[in-house]
């Protein structure tokens, strides 16, 4: 086990003892998908990004205002990171402190998916990193079905711009909208899926992690298939 490999451990409360029971008695699956408490019924608007590029978008996301989270926000988070990328790692929406700062993934998920990254060589500077929302819910409740459907498409030309080589989606919500699914996580982990053509790879969402410690072991089986694929 090298340097790296020890921190990300280290990181996430487990020695290698620990590591071998979770893998030979865990298979529990926690993460299922849960009902939004809003049922809803309404057309959305979508946002118009013919002939945009990188600058204007992000511009267009500052000013959008197609769903009422606009109003609760503080500040949008666009994704950072670097545009040449291999790796596109998409989660689900900004938290309070993504809200504050306007970057994805900087409360204490964000130092575990850090720590992750370290643990297969990589960090922020040689990823791009977004989420699912632009916006942040209020009180992180799950994204409602008419959010994902107006602020998308800003992360579908991010996509498309970005031609990753491999995508990461952390968590469910991701997962879901990527995958146009309702499965569990845990039956979704494991395998390579494509979105339009990218191989993509779905992973538990660090914040998942620090609720489920026991969890950690899978996802750093995953985070060796990630490795792997990247350097292919
Ligand atoms: N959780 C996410 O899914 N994204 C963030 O940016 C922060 C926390």
């Amino acid at each position: 086990m090298n340097h790296s490999q020890a921190k990300y451990l280290e990181a996430m409360d487990i020695d290698v003892f620990k590591l071998r029971e979770a893998w030979n008695t865990s298979n529990m699956d926690t993460d299922v998908p849960l009902k939004n408490d809003e049922t809803e019924d309404r057309t959305v608007d979508r946002p118009n990004l013919e002939h945009t590029n990188w600058e204007e978008l992000e511009q267009k996301i500052k000013a959008c205002t197609l769903c009422p989270l606009h109003k609760s926000r503080i500040n949008t988070v666009m994704g950072v990171g670097n545009r040449q990328a291999d790796l596109l790692i998409i989660g689900e929406a900004p938290g309070a402190n993504e809200d504050k700062q306007g970057e994805p993934f900087v409360g204490r998920a964000g130092k575990l998916l850090d720590a992750m990254l370290q643990a297969i060589g990589l960090s922020r500077d040689k990823i791009y990193i977004a989420n699912i929302l632009k916006c942040r819910p209020p009180n992180n409740r799950d994204p409602l079905p008419s959010e994902v459907a107006c602020c998308t498409p800003y992360l579908k030309q991010q996509i498309d711009w970005l031609k990753p080589k491999l995508i990461v989606a952390v968590g469910r919500i991701a997962a879901h909208f990527l995958l146009e699914t309702d499965k569990s996580l845990g039956s979704l982990r494991g395998y390579e899926h494509e979105y339009n053509g990218i191989p993509l790879i779905i992973t538990y969402h660090p914040a998942y992690l620090l609720r489920s410690p026991l969890q950690k072991a899978k996802s750093y089986e995953d985070l060796v298939r990630i490795r792997a694929k990247l350097n292919k």
